[in-house]
């Protein structure tokens, strides 16, 4: 199959809304659009054609029993999917749509099982991001959407990712350039008295309790290791994810320290033959000796880390680094989403300095 790839950015505004009317016919003949959002680059379909969303696991080598949200442009089509919602899940709508949060209902029976994953649940998105809500409005659908990635593989926060995994797979890549934010939304569970945060995000536990009063988080992603015990409720977040082909490992500690420690542990896989890479921030890239040094942001300013995290990965891969070992982010602020998916990348290996 030729994947045909449109740059929205630097076309007219007629061939704008004539490639989107495209991609409308594409969708509603059962076919895959990948299109950018505020939070990474999704692999649409028609949310209510199970023969569509089949597609997009095979496209992506996705586990079945991995559901996808569905991505609205208003609020009324949260009731032709969603069967009870409380006065709670407005408000927390409200709050945040449109924009990176997603919020788990019960489902209405017209939600195929093929999308929830055969969950009796289903999880609801308005994304923010202008191309997104055009596509979604253009194609007169609702459209289920995970990331746009093969499966396992760094979520893609650039066009080029998606023709990287999805060329000759997908029929359509709708290109919006960079993405602003470069991480996944907050899934919220707004099923039960209490909400819970069943994946960490943009949206930080803090901002949602402002709203809701309180909240919990799923224990099975509260800790710094994959627990074996509790089963976690967004069944997505059992699976590897999100991993370079290179063997990472995070290093966290005091700044100084870590640094370190990175440099002596490259220093020795270089002195074994092997391939290093190291992943530092602005502030402490000069500091590195030798291997592939690349920046993944300022410690500053965490929102430049979540938007250049899943880039760097991919570079990672295409510099062949067969060890990568990386600073860590656990006390920055956006740390909890930045570092679930650096410890899944990591496949949870941490070196801790000075204890
Ligand atoms: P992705 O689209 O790749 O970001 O993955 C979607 C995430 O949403 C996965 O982690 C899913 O497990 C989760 N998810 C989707 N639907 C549900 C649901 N009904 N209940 C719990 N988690 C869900
Ligand atoms: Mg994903």
């Amino acid at each position: 199959m030729y994947t045909e790839q449109i740059d929205l950015k630097v076309i007219s505004e007629d061939q704008r809304k004539h490639a989107l009317d495209r991609a409308g016919e594409i969708i509603r003949s059962g076919g895959l659009v990948a299109f950018p959002t505020e939070t990474v680059y999704g692999l649409g379909a028609d949310g209510m054609n199970a023969e569509a969303c089949a597609r997009i696991y095979e496209a992506k080598g996705r586990p079945s029993d991995n559901p996808l949200i569905l991505h609205i442009a208003g609020m009324a089509q949260v009731d032709e999917i969603a069967r009870e919602v409380s006065p709670e899940a407005r408000k927390v709508m409200d709050a945040f749509w449109p924009g990176p949060l997603t919020v788990i209902l019960p489902k209405q029976a017209c939600v195929p099982d093929r999308t929830t994953g055969g969950l009796d649940t289903v999880a609801i998105r308005m994304p923010s991001h202008p191309d997104a809500r055009e596509f979604i409005l253009r194609s007169r659908r609702i459209i289920a959407a995970p990331s746009a990635n093969a499966s396992g593989k760094p979520s893609p926060t650039l066009a080029r990712h998606v023709y990287e995994d999805m060329k000759g797979r997908i029929p359509m890549i709708l290109d919006g350039g960079p993405v602003g934010i470069g991480i996944e939304s907050t899934i919220v569970d707004m099923t039960g008295d209490c909400p819970v945060i069943l994946r960490p995000g943009y949206m930080s536990r803090e901002e949602i309790a402002e709203v809701t009063g309180q909240v919990r988080i799923d224990p099975a992603i509260a800790g710094r290791t994959m627990s074996k015990d509790v089963v976690a409720k967004a069944p997505g977040m059992k699976y590897r994810h999100y991993a370079p082909k290179g063997q990472m490992i995070l290093v966290e500690g005091d700044v100084s320290q870590v640094v370190q420690k990175i440099n002596e542990l490259a220093a020795q896989r270089q002195a074994e033959g092997y391939r290093v890479g190291i992943i530092g921030t602005d502030e402490t890239v000069p500091c590195y000796q030798g291997g592939i040094v690349k920046s993944i942001g300022s410690r500053e300013h965490p929102e430049t880390v979540a938007a250049s995290l899943y880039r760097i990965l991919r570079e990672m891969d295409a510099s062949g680094a067969e060890y990568i070992y990386s600073e860590s982010f656990f006390r920055e602020e956006m740390g909890d989403a930045i570092m679930n998916r650096m410890l899944k990348a990591a496949g949870y290996r941490v070196i801790t300095c000075g204890r």
